[in-house]
């Protein structure tokens, strides 16, 4: 039987475990690391993955495409995407649908076939390690993920020739890496702070079961603002002994990125570190600029206060969304590699007043939890153990303008609810329902999933014709639209007339154009 891997397809890092004899194995990469860097460069015709491509960024800059998860999925105008546009150096354009597009070595690449490049080469690691071929993937995503950023994601797969068998959320895989199905039922909570994105899950498990409480995060909160903060103060103390603006010259700032996330990283073993950055600039007048300094953790956690902040209070609003008290909660679980920084782990127990479980490396505890995922479908056992929530609402634009609610966040997924529509003038032959993700009373502040038309609709009076619109949101988060004829219990025709995302001509394209023999990663 073919293995089914579980992938962890992170923002800055990328992971695949799979589960062998019972036990789970972190695949090795290329080169033997067992994370990928999520980075695709393109460059004299070729396409680098991971650290080939990381490692020669510093000349490439414009061709070196790195955080595509903060970009998937989401509307080029919307003004988080327009922030994320922002702190890269690679081009983004407003694609054919109004996604993001990437404009690299003269040519447009949808986010979906970047990242389809960061999983072929996961998918060529598991093949290598494992002696066969894989095409069978259960891929992780943040709980917060909406319709659109999990279909993209799942497009990306199917890009790189993996079929998706299950979309699972980053907290709860990291809830079943760390067994907590197995043993009595308890109440988890799981903080995820990863390079881009921050999530709360509250979690219900035990028994063989893990059901999602309550769920909240922010899609713009990770580890790089934390080396934002230290690039910030980097900055103030290097132009403040040099008399220059120094962030305007691309490899310096790319410098001073390196090393502030470097900075902080000691900073989670050292109390003090050393930044060197020799050689970094030259003065008009061609002396050469060489710069050191330390950075002390207390400086560094004063930098951040409000970032950590940030983060707590969202832990102890998710607790309280799902009805939950310091006192009710069990256990805690740290994710992602920013949670190695010790104020965070300092502050947690002072909020919770317990340790965090320990067992499941941090950086790796996804990927093994989307393993444990594949391999229980894979045996079809206990498929059905995983009650997930939808993280947002999901709801329809009503004639006022306003949002209307259809499925709340935090439902139980797979999730189906009923509506009657009717016509509201003599022979309507069509109705236009917009469907939306997002937890604004204001449609505008909502992600817009599509434009539904119910076409061809029987000749009546105003209000004779009910239809019933069924709204799905299936186990892996993705919505469905379906609508009936009551009085004829027919299907009725629905046609999206507006959608953001690939259409299926250009992903047809983009699966023909990725077999074709690529030019080879070295
Ligand atoms: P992840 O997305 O889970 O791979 O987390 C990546 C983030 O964790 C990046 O921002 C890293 O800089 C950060 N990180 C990795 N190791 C450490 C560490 N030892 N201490 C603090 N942050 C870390």
């Amino acid at each position: 039987m073919q293995p089914v891997i579980g992938i962890d397809l992170g923002t800055t890092n990328s992971c695949a475990a799979v589960i062998e004899q019972g036990k789970p194995l972190v695949v090795p990469m290329a080169d033997g690391k067992v994370t990928l860097p999520s980075v695709v460069a393109f460059k004299d015709g070729q396409r680098l993955v991971g650290d080939a491509a990381k490692r020669q960024f510093v000349n490439n800059v414009e061709n070196t495409i790195y955080a595509t998860k903060r970009l998937i999925g989401r509307s080029f105008d919307d003004p988080q995407t327009q922030d994320a546009i922002g702190r890269v150096t690679y081009r983004s354009v407003r694609g054919p649908n109004g996604d993001v597009w990437i404009h690299a070595a003269d040519r447009k690449y949808a986010i979906q076939e970047v990242t389809a490049l960061v999983l072929t080469e996961i998918k060529e690691a598991c093949r290598r390690h494992l002696a066969q071929d894989v095409t069978h993937a259960v891929i992780a995503v943040p709980a917060h993920f909406n319709d659109r950023q999990r279909t993209a994601t799942k497009q990306a797969a199917k890009i790189a020739g993996l079929e998706v068998l299950r979309v699972i959320n980053e907290p709860t895989a990291a809830a079943l890496a760390f067994g907590m199905h197995f043993g009595a039922e308890r109440r988890i909570a799981v903080y995820d702070l990863g390079g881009g994105t921050f999530d709360v899950s509250v979690l219900k498990v035990g028994g063989g079961a893990i059901e999602v409480l309550a769920t909240d995060g922010d899609a713009f909160l990770g580890g790089n603002d934390f080396d934002h903060r230290i690039l910030g103060w980097l900055v103030g103390r290097i132009e403040k002994q040099v008399g220059m603006a120094i962030t305007n010259d691309p490899v310096v700032a790319h410098r001073l990125w390196e090393a502030a996330e470097l900075a902080k990283i000691q900073l989670s073993t050292t109390p003090i570190t050393k930044i060197a950055l020799p050689f970094l600039t030259t003065r008009p007048n061609g002396e050469v600029v060489h710069f050191e300094c330390d950075l002390l953790r207390p400086v560094y956690e004063e930098l951040v206060t409000d970032l950590l902040q940030r983060t707590l209070t969202t832990f102890t609003n998710t607790l309280a969304a799902a009805s939950l008290t310091l006192q009710t909660l069990d256990e805690v679980l740290l994710v992602g590699g920013m949670t190695r920084m010790p104020a965070i782990r300092k502050r947690m127990v002072e909020i919770t007043g317990r340790e965090p479980a320990t067992g499941v490396h941090p950086d790796l505890a996804v990927a093994v939890g989307a393993a444990v995922q594949a391999a229980m479908l894979g045996e079809q056992t206990m498929p059905a153990v995983l009650l997930d929530v939808t993280p947002h609402n999901l709801g329809v634009m009503t004639v006022a303008g306003l949002a209307e609610t259809v499925i709340p966040k935090n439902t139980k997924v797979p999730a189906h609810v009923e509506r009657r529509f009717t016509t509201v003038r003599d022979d309507q032959e069509t109705v236009r329902i917009v469907v939306y993700q997002g937890d604004s009373r204001q449609i505008d502040k909502n992600e817009i999933l599509g434009e539904f038309q119910l076409e061809s609709i029987r000749k009546a009076q105003r209000g004779q014709v009910q239809i019933d619109v069924g709204f799905s949101i299936s186990t892996d988060g993705i919505v469905h639209v379906t609508a009936t004829d009551v009085e004829t219990g027919k299907a009725q025709e629905i046609k999206i007339t507006s959608s953001v995302g690939l259409s299926k001509a250009d992903l047809e394209r983009m699966i023909a154009e990725h077999q074709q023999p690529a030019p080879a990663t070295p």
